[in-house]
């Protein structure tokens, strides 16, 4: 076993998570859904994130599989390691109260589905993934390991450019001019800066 300050940290900060995500699973709407765009590239995507997230973490705590790639982090790194998991694991919280019922792990929208634009919805349409972006630095920077530390990166890249096409048609077929006028006043994991 191989357990540091940092690898604690990021230990708490995934049990944290994996909390947040029971929580609202049992919240989640449990209606009719009215519309599924699931398919086996995004199960697949869903699978390799949490993969990346949580066990190749736990192979390098608790076995000797991944020395081979573990190299020194400067202290400064675990530092900025905290703050940024701390704010993504806000964010990511934020993001599932604002969302309620509305929140899905796969692409589905109830029949009664609310489009939300209030909360941090107000500024990004994706916050939830730029939370996973945020999680998958701070993964990097506490974790003294390049496969550990920063194939969730990857992982969580690939999820984000092959998912939201695919979501925002489905909300675009859904919720038409709504939702276009939407996009129009946010960003995509960051604020807009100027008017559209
Ligand atoms: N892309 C968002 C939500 C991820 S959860 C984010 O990163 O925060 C995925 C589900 O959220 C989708 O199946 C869709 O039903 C729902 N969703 C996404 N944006 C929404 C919005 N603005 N209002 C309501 N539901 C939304």
């Amino acid at each position: 076993m191989n357990l540091t300050l940092p690898h604690l940290i990021f230990l708490l900060g995934i049990s944290v998570y994996l909390l947040v995500r029971v929580v609202f699973q049992f919240r989640a709407s449990a209606d009719t859904k009215a519309v599924r765009r699931v398919t086996a590239r995004d199960r697949m995507l869903i699978l390799l994130v949490g993969a990346c997230q949580i066990t190749l973490p736990l192979l390098l705590f608790f076995t000797p599989w991944l020395n081979a790639t573990n190299y020194t982090l400067p202290t400064a790194s675990a530092w900025l390691g905290t703050l940024t998991l701390t704010g993504g694991l806000w964010l990511f919280w934020r993001s599932h109260t604002d969302l309620g019922k509305s929140w899905s792990v796969t692409l589905e929208l109830n029949s009664n589905h609310q489009l939300v634009t209030q909360g941090v919805y107000r500024l990004v349409r994706h916050p939830m993934y730029a939370s996973f972006f945020a999680m998958a630095v701070a993964q990097g920077l506490l974790l003294n390991n390049w496969l550990a530390g920063w194939s969730a990166l990857l992982a969580v890249t690939a999820l984000y450019v092959v998912r939201v096409p695919t979501e925002e048609q489905m909300m675009l077929d859904h919720f038409g001019d709504d939702y276009r006028n939407y996009m129009r006043q946010t960003g995509g994991i960051f604020p807009r800066t100027r008017a559209a």
